[in-house]
């Protein structure tokens, strides 16, 4: 009997990491494609885990987090952004940055409501609204990859439940500063809408710049749903450890979707987590460790035919290879790994309908500097 299956997501097929990721192996080509660093992590991260492990801490942890955790990122968020959240009732560990996403808009999104997001955006955005009978509604960054916050009050009905934003930006590489988030304050007084801000690259903000969190601004935090993740600061994607932040009324929504969709996350690492946050060393440590990637990379190409955007923030690198091809992104970074030996991710799955002519790979830097110099070479030639 044919099976009456009705995709709830027809226009979705794998993901460009993945697509990118598998013909990165297949190719033997470098893979500045997915986000994920090619280094290790500190063995005293790793020996912390073990050390949780061998100690017993191998059942579920409590559903919200770890409570010595829970306390150590309340502790990091007061240090850094001068906000006290409740750790019992405001802090939720979750299972990396896209699970928080999905659990937020799980929480809040009503079938019909629409939701504002930012083009080109991360990935999951759109589909997750979509699947919970949201609606999507697309907005472009301005020029220069910039935050246009006009474009976003007018997109605002009074059928907007959320407002997407993401700060360092994936892919742009661009950050919303102060003036910024006044700006979508100013958006969203007086209105019931509320705020889901991806922060998951805090750390990776460049050239002394502060990282403008939406914590800082007591009308955005009020309101607001606020994802992070460990994987981004302790180069450990593969631990799909993060977590959000949100006012007590909404952390309880959340919580009761999180207590269902994953219930709790790995003990042992949160035990670690919790041990090694204590040191903030360990993540203040990371903007000046990035920024050195950023530019050994931006210096590499500057001889090549590639036009680089500004990257203010993020591990990713957009590029413009408007000079040497007018392949479309997608055509053109398969050929850049197959012909070239370099594995980069095209621009235009991230947006809704991508501008027309645009000719942008992003690039990510996350890399040991073998690594990225081994492909420069590559690039140069080209
Ligand atoms: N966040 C990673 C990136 O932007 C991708 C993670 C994934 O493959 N879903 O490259």
């Amino acid at each position: 009997m044919a099976l009456a299956l009705r995709s709830k997501l027809p226009y979705v097929g794998t993901t460009i990491f993945t697509v990118m990721g598998k013909l990165a192996q297949e190719h033997g080509a470098i893979n500045l494609g997915q986000g994920f660093p090619d280094f290790p992590v500190d063995g005293k991260l790793i020996a912390l885990v073990d050390q949780a492990m061998q100690a017993g801490h191998n059942q579920y942890a409590p559903m919200a987090g770890l409570p010595a955790l829970r306390e150590a990122i309340a502790a990091k968020v007061q240090r850094l952004y001068g906000f006290g959240y409740d750790p019992d009732a405001e802090v939720t560990v979750t299972a990396g940055g896209t699970q928080a996403i999905f659990t937020a808009l799980a929480a809040v999104v009503h079938p019909g409501d629409e939701v504002v997001i930012v083009d080109p955006a991360y990935d999951c955005y759109a589909p997750a609204v979509e699947l919970f009978g949201g609606k999507p509604v697309h907005v472009p960054l301005g020029s220069d990859m910039k935050f246009d916050a006009e474009a976003v009050g007018n997109a605002i009905t009074p059928r907007t439940r959320l407002l997407m934003v993401n700060t360092p930006h994936n892919p742009a590489g661009t950050i919303l500063r102060d003036a910024d988030m006044h700006a979508i304050a100013a958006l969203l007084r007086g209105t019931g809408i509320l705020l889901l801000s991806d922060e998951v690259y805090e750390h990776l903000v460049y050239d002394g710049e502060a990282h403008a969190s939406a914590i800082r601004h007591p009308e955005l935090r009020g309101r607001a749903f606020i994802i992070f993740s460990f994987g981004k600061v302790f180069h450990a994607t593969g631990w799909k450890t993060g977590y959000a932040l949100a006012p007590k009324e909404l952390m309880g929504e959340f919580r009761k979707v999180h207590q269902y969709n994953v219930f709790s996350v790995h003990t042992p690492v949160q035990h670690a987590l919790a041990a090694y946050l204590q040191d903030p060393a360990h993540y203040e440590s990371v903007p000046a460790f990035y920024q050195a990637k950023r530019d050994r990379f931006a210096k590499g190409l500057a001889g090549s035919r590639f036009k680089l955007l500004p990257c203010e923030g993020s591990y990713f690198q957009t590029a413009d290879y408007g000079a040497i091809s007018t392949a479309d992104d997608l055509a053109f970074a398969t050929r850049l790994t197959r012909e070239h030996g370099v594995a980069a991710i095209p621009l235009s799955p991230f947006y809704k309908q991508p501008p027309a002519g645009q000719r942008l790979l992003r690039f990510c830097f996350a890399k040991q500097d073998s690594t990225l110099d081994a492909a420069i070479e590559k690039l140069c030639k080209i």
